[in-house]
């Protein structure tokens, strides 16, 4: 049986692991590896290593590291179709949505490629008279990553390219269901020419997620996952004194006004609700539609397009399916308990993707639609994190946005219309962090920050762009007079006498 391993100090370690956990290939069912899972002494070496690297990292010259970086953006790329099937056999997300998620975290290495202009900081001349103020943005030292299964390429790459290039070095955790992209994605920063111990990885659960957020020596964390461990990630790290960025879970509403293009807003809701499975934390689980007019007929476009998806094996020769399976058996149970919650709940099941008939072993779902779903149920109120749309009828503009901003999660929305003044009072008035208008995955590029609101994240800095320099970098900031000196003085022979 294949074995994961961590990476620390610049080599891969933790064959001697006691504890290990199984990792599936989604679309068979069957084992593919075992990971280790790192103990506290396995977490506090890799953290003893990112120490160690810090000095000599941050004393490099922002321009040498950026060009590590734009090396390591080279390397990905000639790398992309081996981490896409790393991707697609241990998550289950078809090749060409994983090929996608990696161009999505490439695009943050070549955000963070120009740190050197980010991190220049700001200046005043003459802020009193003869005085000048100036800040510096310094690294933080050792900052830490946790991610989820959904993303185990791009959300990493979220992560770790703005922290090191800002000078920090960095100690990643990412999920225990399917870790080898991951870890080759880290290995490759290595041959880019990253020094030993500035990027290190570990495998594990709990275990290490609590050394990380207690150890004095890390400076800084980053989550991203369900919003129950999120909140215990953001409570335990800020107690310990240390920075905190948790994003949590989400339930994305698209709201459909009488005026949009009904087969523009189905195409788009078709793939923004089934497209990776529903695995996605901008995924929209919510279509809203005002009218009840729009809702049946949107609920007609929606059923002949469900007629055509097409699920299957995320590694196939030819085409891709528009869907794989879902991650793990325990998810499919979950995903398959919430349908039948939804029908106890008084939801009308209009497709139940439970009747997909599979044979292949694998944990298939077919896509599934409800309507006649309201708050207060669990299927609109919780996240499901599988290919479960519901439809929950607006009868006006305002009772959608109401209903929206009465949803605990506030992560992405979107609202389809051909009306300039509806799409602009969405804008202002939704309690969102990430809004599309026309766009069902608003998704902002690396130059912006990604972040949601409510609680779909805990802590005040988003990430990527601009928040995430901010996040990875602390600010100095010193006012200075410098008294007159050696300008003034022409005669060098004697004695100074001030
Ligand atoms: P998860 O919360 O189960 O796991 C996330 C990470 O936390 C993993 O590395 C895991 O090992 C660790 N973890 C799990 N249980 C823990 C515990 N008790 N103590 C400490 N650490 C623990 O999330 P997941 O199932 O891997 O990912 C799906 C979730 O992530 C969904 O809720 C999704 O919405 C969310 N997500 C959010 C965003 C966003 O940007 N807001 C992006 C991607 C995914």
């Amino acid at each position: 049986m294949k074995r994961i391993q961590h990476y620390i100090d610049g080599r891969m370690t933790g064959l001697d692991s006691t504890r290990t956990a199984a990792v599936f290939n989604p679309s068979t069912g069957t084992q593919s590896a075992e990971v280790s899972l790192a103990s506290k002494a396995d977490t506090e070496s890799a953290i003893q290593a990112a120490a160690k690297a810090f000095p000599g990292w941050a004393a490099t010259s922002p321009l040498k590291r950026s060009r590590v970086l734009f090396k390591y953006k080279a390397l990905l790329e000639e790398h992309t179709d081996e981490i896409a099937r790393l991707i697609a056999s241990e998550h289950g997300k078809v090749l060409s949505d994983a090929r996608g998620e990696l161009t999505r975290g490439i695009e943050v290495v070549e955000f963070a490629c120009g740190m050197p202009h980010l991190q220049k900081g700001e200046h005043s001349l003459n802020v009193g008279t003869g005085v000048d103020s100036f800040s510096m943005m310094q690294p933080l030292g050792v900052c830490a990553g946790i991610t989820p299964f959904n993303f185990p390429a791009m959300v990493p790459l979220w992560m770790f390219p703005i922290a090191i290039a800002a000078g920090n070095t960095f100690v990643l955790k990412p999920s225990e269901k399917d870790p080898s992209a991951t870890l080759r994605i880290v290995e490759l920063f290595t041959e880019a020419g990253l020094p030993d111990g500035v990027l290190n990885l570990i495998n594990g659960d709990k275990e290490a997620v609590d050394t990380l957020l207690t150890d004095p020596r890390v400076q800084a964390v980053s989550f991203v996952g369900s919003t129950p461990i999120a909140e215990y990630v953001y409570a335990t790290g800020s107690q310990h004194g240390k920075r905190v960025q948790a994003l949590g879970g989400a339930k994305n509403h698209m709201v459909i006004m009488p005026d949009a293009d009904l087969d523009q807003a189905a195409d788009a809701l078709m793939g923004a609700a089934y497209g990776s499975a529903g695995e996605r934390c901008m995924a929209i689980s919510v279509a809203v539609p005002v009218g009840d007019e729009t809702a049946s007929l949107l609920r007609e476009k929606l059923l002949s397009r469900l007629d055509g998806l097409r699920v299957g094996q995320s590694i196939v020769e030819g085409p891709d399916h528009d869907m794989g399976p879902l991650v793990t058996g325990q998810h499919l149970d979950k995903v398959r308990a919430y349908i039948a919650a939804g029908v106890e709940e008084g939801a009308e099941l209009v497709r139940d993707g439970r009747e997909l008939d599979d044979q292949s072993g694998g944990y298939f779902i077919g896509g599934t639609l409800f309507d006649q779903v309201k708050p207060g149920m669990r299927i609109y109120d919780e996240e499901i994190f599988g290919p479960v749309l519901a439809i929950a009828r607006a009868a006006s503009f305002d009772e959608a946005v109401a209903m929206v901003n009465a949803h605990e999660f506030g992560n992405g929305t979107a609202i389809f219309t051909r009306d300039g003044d509806s799409a602009r009072q969405y804008c202002e008035q939704i309690q969102v962090g990430m809004v599309g208008v026309n766009v069902p995955i608003p998704v902002p590029m690396a130059f912006h920050s990604f972040g949601g609101w409510k609680r779909s994240i805990f802590g005040a800095l988003h990430v990527h762009g601009p928040d995430g320099v901010r996040f990875y970098t602390r600010m100095k900031t010193v006012t200075a007079r410098w008294p007159s000196g050696l300008r003034e003085r022409t005669n060098h022979y004697s004695m100074p006498t001030l």
